[in-house]
């Protein structure tokens, strides 16, 4: 049973009510989650505050040695957690075993590392005085996630929050709550003290809601959708609220005729459908010069017709299950919305009834679709799906302007192996992270996030460490 991890110790909501959780992969309901609401952050947030004190005066050494006793902890139990994000999130359990959970084990040790290297800065002027700055925790701070990497994510937010000495309030996606639950478990067990991280689990109408609202809650760091960032910034700007926002994205893969041909078409497989298609940074316009496109569009639908759908536990399975429901049926609808304005579905864009244990889970075949122009909504909209669409370009000046056309501008893809061409490409294209030659290959040191709707500041490395803290300045004359 889920159940808060609030003060040290796993507890019932306030409210003691609670709501369903599925497998997607069954469509059945498996767990219960905590229904919490703002009771339950006051509660959470006052933990943080009496923890406060210690931990932020914590060495950074003993700091340091908590989080990598708890990555240690995950390791010992990669087996059980990955099985667990499998059926939570219906994603395929080769997936869960080789990155989301080593990735979970990563951010604490990364930042465990990193907190060593963060010295503070100091500004001589000459023989008049010294400037030195320090960066002291914030406090309280507030973690909000999304399902798609629920691990993988929860911990990339609260790894860097509590190493620079802040006590923590997350929330992880009401939709994914299960390994957020099993790292409760493993704080409690790796002697976390009480109070500095407290986990909370609900709707984000109520749960997400209060952390934004809660005036003691002084930096929010959130991963999830656009629309959902601007409500919390609404609730937190006017109080002046520090706000990380990692958001939405539809990102452009852009293929050029000089690039490695194979080396593309297989990473362009992943780039498109990897995790379901559910990944943030997948490429979801592929853009291709038009002397290769008749080639690429046969080769890759080819390639795609071989991608399993399948049962997530089965280790030959490539695709495994919608998240839930309802996204479901939102990617349905918005296939048939790229049909209604006169795309071409060249393969997929159907349901998939499997056989047997699975026969009532949430499966979609991956889809290709061509012939739509590129300023429509299909190729705006962010589907977060199993779907991509293919654009035929001639010019380099033509496919900028096509690729910078959405309100996103999260991640881009190029493929070309023309340097001079790539670089110019990656200048002007307005996304945060720009690939080339390559996809997903992720430096935990660079900064991360989003241009334009796709959000506002960067994760990662020092990034984060300076977003969770607070700069102080003291000039002192000599
Ligand atoms: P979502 O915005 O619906 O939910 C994300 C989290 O916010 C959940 O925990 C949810 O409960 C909570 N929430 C919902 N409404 C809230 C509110 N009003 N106030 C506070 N919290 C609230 O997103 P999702 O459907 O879980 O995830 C998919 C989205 O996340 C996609 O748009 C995807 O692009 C984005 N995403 C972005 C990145 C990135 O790094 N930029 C990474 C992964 C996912």
């Amino acid at each position: 049973m889920i159940k808060n991890y609030i003060n040290g110790a796993l507890v019932e909501p306030v409210s003691d009510e609670y709501f369903d959780n599925y497998d997607p992969s069954t469509g059945k309901a498996y767990e219960i989650v905590p229904d919490s609401d703002e009771r339950d952050i006051k509660l959470a947030v006052k933990a943080g505050e009496k923890a406060s004190p210690m931990w932020s005066t914590t060495p950074a050494e003993e700091r340091s040695k908590m989080m990598m006793r708890i990555a240690s902890l995950i390791q010992r139990d990669l087996g059980e957690i990955a099985r667990a994000e499998c059926v939570d999130n219906g994603k395929p359990l080769s997936l869960a075993k080789s990155i989301d959970i080593p990735r979970a084990i990563r951010n604490f040790e990364f930042f465990a590392s990193a907190v060593h290297g963060f010295a503070s800065e100091s500004h001589s002027m000459e023989d008049r005085a010294i400037n030195y700055t320090l960066r002291n925790p914030i406090g309280v701070v507030g973690a909000i996630s999304p399902w798609n990497l629920p691990l993988y994510l929860f911990t990339w937010k609260i790894a860097p929050a509590l190493i620079t000495g802040n006590c923590v309030v997350a929330k992880p996606s009401e939709i994914t709550p299960v390994t957020a639950n099993l790292l409760s478990e493993l704080c409690i067990e790796a002697g976390l003290p009480k109070g500095v991280l407290n986990i909370v689990h609900g709707y984000g109408q109520k749960v997400g809601r209060a952390i934004s609202a809660h005036p003691a809650i002084k930096a929010i760091t959130f991963t999830g959708g656009t629309k959902t960032g601007a409500d919390i910034a609404g609730i937190a700007a006017p109080m002046f609220k520090k706000l990380s926002l990692e958001l939405g994205g539809k990102n452009p893969n852009i293929i050029f005729a000089d690039c490695k041909y194979d080396e593309m078409l297989e990473t362009t497989i992943r780039s498109s459908f990897q995790n379901q298609g559910e990944i943030c940074l997948c490429g979801s316009r592929i853009f291709v010069e038009k002397s290769i496109y008749k080639k690429f569009k046969d080769d890759f639908v080819s390639r795609t017709k071989k991608l399993k759908v399948g049962d997530p536990l089965e280790s030959k399975t490539d695709q495994g299950a919608i998240v839930s429901k309802q996204h479901l049926e939102r990617i349905l609808s918005y296939i048939e919305l790229a049909k209604k304005e006169g795309g071409k579905i060249l393969f997929g864009g159907r349901q998939v009834h499997l056989e047997g244990r699975c026969k009532n889970g949430w499966f979609i075949e991956p889809t290709v679709i061509e012939g739509l122009p590129y300023n429509c909504r299909t190729n705006r909209e962010e589907i977060f799906g199993p779907v991509v669409t293919l654009i035929p370009f001639e010019a380099e000046d033509e496919v900028l302007k096509m690729a910078n056309s959405t309100e996103y501008g999260l991640a881009s893809i190029i493929w070309t192996e023309n340097l001079s061409l790539a670089h110019r490409v990656a200048a002007k294209i307005q996304t945060g992270i720009v690939w080339v030659n390559c996809w997903m290959v992720r430096d935990l040191r660079t900064p991360f996030g989003g241009m334009k709707s796709s959000g506002v500041g960067r994760e990662g490395g020092m990034d984060a460490l300076r977003f969770f803290t607070e700069p102080r300045n003291i000039c002192v004359k000599l």
